[in-house]
């Protein structure tokens, strides 16, 4: 999804996160400043596989990764709140404007 607030993203931040492959599943960062340690079995960084309790590979998440992909979620359902509110707000703009010319 791309969304309309991409111009909206601070200076230096490079395109809108859904350009890239990232986020990383298990710290919520993009892939390239992903916190994750490398998995000593695979040698992937960020697969949640390798955290899998019963079939990954011994990795456990960090306290700093869950907090991470914590105010990363967040973060990203503050922007599709705004995006809803946005066409919420257009949506009823477009209904008043279609009540002011209505007979
Ligand atoms: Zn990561
Ligand atoms: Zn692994």
């Amino acid at each position: 999804m791309s969304g309309i607030f991409g111009w909206s993203y601070p200076p230096g931040c490079s395109g809108t996160p859904w350009d890239n492959e990232g986020p990383c599943d298990v710290c919520g960062k993009d892939v390239d400043k992903c916190i994750c340690a490398e998995c000593k079995v695979c040698g992937c960084q960020g697969d949640p596989q390798c955290y899998d309790q019963e079939h990954g590979h011994g990795l456990v998440r960090t306290a700093t990764q869950v907090e991470s992909l914590r105010s990363e979620m967040d973060k990203w359902e503050a922007i599709a709140q705004a995006e809803a509110e946005y066409w919420e707000a257009r949506a009823r703009e477009d209904a008043m404007a279609a009540e002011e010319v209505w007979p």
